[in-house]
């Protein structure tokens, strides 16, 4: 039963009421409504604001770009101008994919990826981007990749603790990436989403690559068979279908709106399409 709102001054007084262990953060409030809506916050007796926390920053250092976890998605797609970068277009794309501008004016990036929840859209494209969550706790600060930090549905890696900020990490030209979500209609959430990144060298070889798809399993799914495959090669749309069929072995979940079989299907064209998007970004870097 909720009986406090705290709006916190700095992080220590955030970490001091987590200790408790019957206070939890609030962000932008979106998800959290949902989820106090379907009674699933029961134990929670304190919401700890971080607003005045001085979390609200969009800072950068030799190797990360650093988002603070108050950043609200408008204010990331305004301020953070290196999202448009072909590195970063991923996530450019992801957050443009949350169609309500209500949501995108409050929802914070960090609340989006503490909600594990596998529909949503930045997950899948921090995921792919080597993205980092510095989480800190009354015992101090850890850091972990997004793609490990979210466990599974509803599920992070928090033991009364926060997220301080993402460590976005600072990728070099030849570097590009895509995100692509199919929905029943431009609002509706995902069915299928993906997001690739690619690295190439001048001559047009995939030096690395990272395919994750959204709404395919509890968590941010990571088709490492396929990245492997895609190595040392150009990614020409034949070889791209042959090493897709590796999906065939996959079980995605089913929903209402498409059964397993259907997102199979859909993801083989999803990806394919994001990775020779990516693939034309990583080019264009050295062609500029
Ligand atoms: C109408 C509507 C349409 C939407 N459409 C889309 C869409 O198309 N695509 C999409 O991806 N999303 C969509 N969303 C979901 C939206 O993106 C999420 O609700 C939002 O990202 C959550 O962020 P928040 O700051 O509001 O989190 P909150 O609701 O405040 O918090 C969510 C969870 O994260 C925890 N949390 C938040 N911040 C922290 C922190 N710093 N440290 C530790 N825990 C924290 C909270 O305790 C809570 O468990 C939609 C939402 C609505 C209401």
């Amino acid at each position: 039963m909720i009986n406090d709102y705290v709006k916190v001054r700095n992080l220590e007084e955030a970490c001091d009421l987590l200790k408790s262990g019957n206070a939890t953060i609030i962000g932008g409030g979106t998800t959290i409504f949902e989820l106090y809506e379907r009674g699933l916050l029961q134990d929670v007796e304190v919401f700890v604001d971080l607003e005045k926390a001085g979390l609200d920053y969009i800072l950068e250092d030799e190797a990360h770009y650093r988002i603070g976890s108050c950043v609200t998605f408008s204010r990331l797609l305004e301020e953070g101008t290196f999202l448009r970068n072909p590195q970063y277009m991923s996530l450019w794309e992801a957050i443009k994919a949350v169609k309500p501008m209500q949501v995108k004016n409050v929802a914070t990036i960090s609340g989006s990826v503490c909600s594990a929840i596998p529909f949503y859209d930045p997950p899948v494209a921090l995921s792919s981007l080597g993205a980092k969550v510095v989480i800190a706790g009354s015992n101090g600060e850890r850091v972990k990749e997004v793609k490990d930090f979210i466990t599974g549905f509803l599920s992070r890696d928090l033991n009364r603790e926060l997220v301080k900020e993402l460590l976005l990490p600072k990728l070099p030209k030849g570097v590009g990436s895509s995100f692509i979500k199919f929905g029943r209609t431009r609002f509706d959430y995902g069915l299928v989403t993906v997001s690739c990144v690619v690295s190439v060298d001048e001559d047009g070889f995939i030096k690395s690559a990272k395919v994750f798809l959204g709404n395919y399993d509890q968590k941010p799914f990571e088709v490492v068979e396929v990245e492997r495959a895609l190595l040392d090669r150009r990614p020409e749309p034949n070889y791209l279908k042959g090493i897709l069929r590796r999906l065939d072995e996959t079980t995605p979940i089913p929903s209402i709106h498409g059964s397993s079989e259907y997102k199979k299907e859909l993801a083989k064209t999803l990806t394919i399409r994001s990775i020779l998007t990516a693939y034309e970004r990583a080019m264009m870097g050295w062609r500029s």
